[in-house]
């Protein structure tokens, strides 16, 4: 794993998550996108090296909807960045990681990601992340 590339919080309401984090950052939001296949929207903030993305559920049915329901607004993920996640998913694996899914998927921000859960995490849910070479 090279660094922490973001770090996930999940939102209520956009409109006002970002207005707080714009104001507690000191940084204007960069990039709002749209994730189909999470029923997501994200709100990225850049801080040096590390981003912040905000979630909020863009149906009640939503993981982030149903997160949110259990455990509040606040932290969801941490995001590492990697140079080649079939191969770190392979490593994490092979040393009885539990990963969430099976094959890399296209996530928000040009990343081809997976998720390892949290039970096998120290009980945080964290996000490999490798970027798409345009
Ligand atoms: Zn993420």
């Amino acid at each position: 794993m090279l660094r922490v590339e973001h770090i996930g919080i999940a939102v209520k309401s956009m409109a006002e998550s970002q207005q707080l984090f714009e104001t507690l950052l000191g940084a204007p939001c960069y990039k709002h996108e749209i994730v189909e296949s999470e029923k997501v929207t994200t709100a990225f903030f850049q801080k040096g090296e590390t981003k912040i993305e905000l979630l909020e559920s863009s149906d009640p049915e939503g993981v982030i909807a149903k997160f949110i329901e259990k455990k509040g607004e606040g932290l969801h993920h941490i995001a590492f960045e990697v140079e080649d996640i079939r191969a770190e998913m392979e490593r994490l694996k092979s040393q009885g990681f539990k990963l969430l899914m099976e094959e890399p998927k296209r996530g928000a921000d040009d990343k081809l990601i997976c998720f390892v859960h949290p039970k096998s995490a120290g009980g945080v849910l964290l996000e490999l992340c490798q970027t798409i070479k345009q």
